[in-house]
């Protein structure tokens, strides 16, 4: 029987963005929430502005991509998600926040996560007045198929 009563969570991912945003004096308008939703109620994903616009008018909310585009920017901004830029044209929200890096299969526009411990980093040193602040490490592979395309 209990299992049915809903509780507020406020640590699940969703709350914690409506908690940023107003920490931030950003209203959590209603095509922000839904946007937030959308992004955080699926799991750990890479999501682009384009497919979540298909989500978005698959739940028949009405909200413009360039709605959807400054909203992915806005969050990114905020430390909400992050942006990871695939090529000059493309970019991949990513809704994990925690420190990783990304392998980015070209040939079929995936990314998938690698564990920042999986990649040794031998970075230089800086000037003391220079503070680091975010490592970005996308590895990009391609798969087989060309390869045993032009062998036949
Ligand atoms: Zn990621």
């Amino acid at each position: 029987m209990l299992k049915n009563i809903k509780t507020y969570n406020p640590l699940s991912d969703y709350n914690k963005v409506i908690k940023k945003l107003n920490n931030n004096g950003v209203r959590p308008t209603k095509q922000r929430m839904v946007l937030a939703k959308l992004l955080f109620e699926k799991g750990k994903r890479h999501v682009s502005a384009e497919d979540l616009y298909i989500e978005v008018r698959k739940e028949d909310r009405r909200i413009s991509l360039a709605t959807v585009y400054n909203t992915l920017k806005q969050f990114t901004k905020l430390g909400i998600i992050r942006e990871v830029v695939v090529d000059q044209n493309k970019s991949l929200y990513c809704n994990d926040y925690k420190s990783h890096y990304h392998l980015y299969i070209e040939d079929e526009g995936k990314v998938v996560d690698i564990p920042t411990e999986n990649i040794n980093l031998d970075l230089p040193s800086f000037p003391a007045c220079l503070n680091l602040h975010n490592v970005d490490v996308i590895v990009r592979v391609r798969t087989l198929k060309d390869i045993i395309k032009k062998t036949n």
